[in-house]
């Protein structure tokens, strides 16, 4: 089984995955947490030169998380599905559509088809978006980070391009995705991921 956990910056995705990962390891389950950009050595690379070198062209931005993920999924998620472990990652394919299709206006189409190209179509069994206005996410970061990256130095209004890239995937496709508030306390949100996994895992 795979999850992938989307929003925005601060919205709490890796606190989230943390408590999963948690529950379902106490109920037997094999979990690999990872994540996007950077779950792998070469990832981590990539995410140095995408987050923290000098400029890119959004063209460019694009190729580099589709590199990392295509080197992340051969590498760390493929074979731990196939041996049957739950799968949770910290973004993946809508972060690209949501940031550099809608955010960077390359087109969420044209970087959708790119990240399927890359990942030979392999899509999450579910997606769970924890939705929150951006400034209040940016400012949570604010007072956890020391330097801040591109990204979350880009305006407010990429913020808001992107979160409403997420929004409107989510609505398209609710089997795929759950959508939650995600000023929620943190107990309540972590029972609404539970309750939409555990059929899925049969736990
Ligand atoms: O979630 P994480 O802190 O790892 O993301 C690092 C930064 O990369 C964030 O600012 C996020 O907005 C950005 N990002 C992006 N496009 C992606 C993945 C992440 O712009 N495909």
């Amino acid at each position: 089984v795979f999850c992938s956990f989307e929003g925005g910056d601060g919205v709490g995705k890796s606190t989230q995955i943390e408590l999963l990962a948690e529950w379902l390891r106490e109920h037997g389950v094999e979990v690999l947490a990872t994540r996007e950009p950077g779950g792998t050595e070469l990832g981590l690379e990539l995410r140095a030169a995408v987050l923290h070198g000098g400029h890119v062209s959004a063209r460019t931005e694009a190729l580099l998380y589709a590199t990392d993920r295509a080197h992340h999924v051969d590498t760390v998620v493929r074979p731990a599905l196939e041996r049957g472990a739950v799968v949770l990652t910290d973004r993946y394919l809508d972060s690209s559509v949501a940031y550099q299709g809608d955010g960077r206006e390359l087109g969420a189409a044209e970087v959708e088809a790119l990240s399927l190209w890359a990942t030979e179509g392999l899509l999450p069994h579910l997606t769970v978006l924890l939705d929150l206005d951006p400034a209040v996410g940016l400012a949570r970061l604010a007072g956890r980070s020391a330097r801040p990256d591109r990204l979350e130095s880009a305006g407010l209004e990429f913020h808001h391009r992107a979160r409403r890239a997420f929004l409107e995937r989510a609505d398209a496709d609710p089997a795929r995705w759950l959508v939650l508030d995600a000023s929620r306390p943190v107990a309540e949100l972590a029972a609404a991921v539970r309750a939409r996994v555990a059929p899925l895992t049969g736990v």
